[in-house]
């Protein structure tokens, strides 16, 4: 009877297993605006209401947004230009700019949808190029659908691990190569976004070379009195300068 019981076991979890491989063939999409085949498990509509519902909270982890619309207009205008200049405007997403008032967090991230966010502390390091270097960084995860290709990613895992601890003592083997292909992952999102953020320079008029600037300002802010939050998510500022200049190189002169 128990060995019944354990061939039984195996089967479902070989079953789920299939069912995690089949899901994730069946969510494979092109990216209309990179090129780039991805697994994606969620509509643009989607992304946006995720996007929406998370910014508030968002917000107040940083203190809430900073107090003066002098500056906010500033990282508008500079947002909706990048916007307007690339083919961001022709995608679905809803941009809106947040300058948040934390002033010690170097960061600047997005949300999936096109709610994008900067701390002061960021943004008063840098002059209005390099904040169109972060804000075209930031554009490109929106485009890059990497929210939810990340989202996509760790559903297709947590389905292979459900399957493998069904069927025998593999789920935290199964858990821990999720997890290793998730941080893969993520750098080559930044990769992507630094280069997707050199070509709206390009179109929007800026000199690309003050990305390479802005990694510099990355790197110099892991001081001993600042949260390198920004660094501790994407990969080592050399290799990203590299790949800007390759970048720089192949748009420049289009
Ligand atoms: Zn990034």
């Amino acid at each position: 009877m128990r060995r019944g019981s354990w061939r039984i076991r195996i089967l479902i979890g070989l079953a789920i297993v299939a069912f995690a491989f089949i899901r994730r063939c069946s969510n494979q999409e092109e990216n209309p605006y990179t090129g780039r085949t991805q697994n994606i498990n969620m509509t643009a509509e989607q992304e946006i209401a995720i996007g929406l519902q998370s910014a508030p909270e968002m917000a107040q982890q940083h203190g809430g947004l900073y107090p003066d619309q002098r500056m906010q207009a500033l990282v508008d205008a500079v947002g909706n230009k990048l916007v307007q200049s690339s083919v961001a405007r022709e995608t679905p997403y809803q941009y809106e700019f947040h300058l948040l008032a934390d002033d010690r967090t170097i960061n600047a991230f997005a949300l999936p949808g096109g709610q994008i966010f900067i701390t002061y502390a960021l943004f008063s390091q840098l002059n209005e190029p390099q904040l169109a270097g972060v804000l075209g960084h930031e554009i490109g995860h929106v485009i890059g659908r990497h929210s939810a290709e990340r989202i996509a990613e760790s559903n297709f895992w947590q389905t292979l691990a459900t399957g493998a601890s069904v069927g025998g003592d593999m789920g935290s083997v199964v858990a821990g190569i999720g997890q290793n292909t998730l941080l893969k992952n993520g750098r080559g999102d930044e990769l992507e976004s630094d280069e997707l953020g050199v070509l709206f320079m390009i179109q929007s008029g800026y000199d690309p070379n003050e990305m390479i600037t802005v990694m510099e300002v990355l790197k110099a802010a892991a001081g001993p009195d600042r949260v390198p939050e920004f660094q501790s998510t994407h990969p080592d500022p050399e290799n990203r300068i590299e790949k800007i200049k390759e970048a720089i190189e192949k748009y420049s002169g289009r």
